[in-house]
């Protein structure tokens, strides 16, 4: 199995600021926050990224977005509001080849996204 920098926070091996983690999902602060919270959520099993999904992963995904709300929360952000972002591929800027979804929040953001 690859081990992606993802992964290698996920086992322990490079360290990370990590708020939650259970035997599927791990989440952590994000090294160059671009909003005052910024956690990315990542599926402990390396999947490289949103294509590779498949109809089996499915409560996968469902774990993903909980435990991504539930941050939300324990940040304060549940009620001003937040974002959850997952990039694919180049145009959509994405650097790691391991699936992440962002939970940005805590300031007003702009829309369209650049
Ligand atoms: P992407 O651009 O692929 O959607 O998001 C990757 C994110 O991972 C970026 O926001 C980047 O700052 C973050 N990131 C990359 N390497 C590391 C790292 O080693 N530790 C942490 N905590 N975040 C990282």
């Amino acid at each position: 199995m690859e081990e992606d920098i993802f992964c290698q926070i996920v086992a322990r091996k490079i360290p990370a600021d990590i708020v939650f983690q259970d035997d599927q999902v791990t989440a952590f602060r994000d090294i160059n926050p671009q909003a005052p919270v910024h956690i990315v959520v990542v599926p402990n099993r390396h999947i490289p990224d949103v294509s590779d999904l498949t109809p089996a992963d499915a409560p996968l995904l469902g774990r993903l977005f909980a435990v991504a709300n539930e941050l939300a929360r324990r940040e304060g952000i549940a009620s001003s509001g937040y974002r959850l972002v997952i990039n694919h591929g180049r145009d959509a800027g994405q650097s790691v080849a391991h699936l992440h979804l962002h939970l940005l929040g805590g300031r007003a953001m702009a829309w369209p996204p650049g």
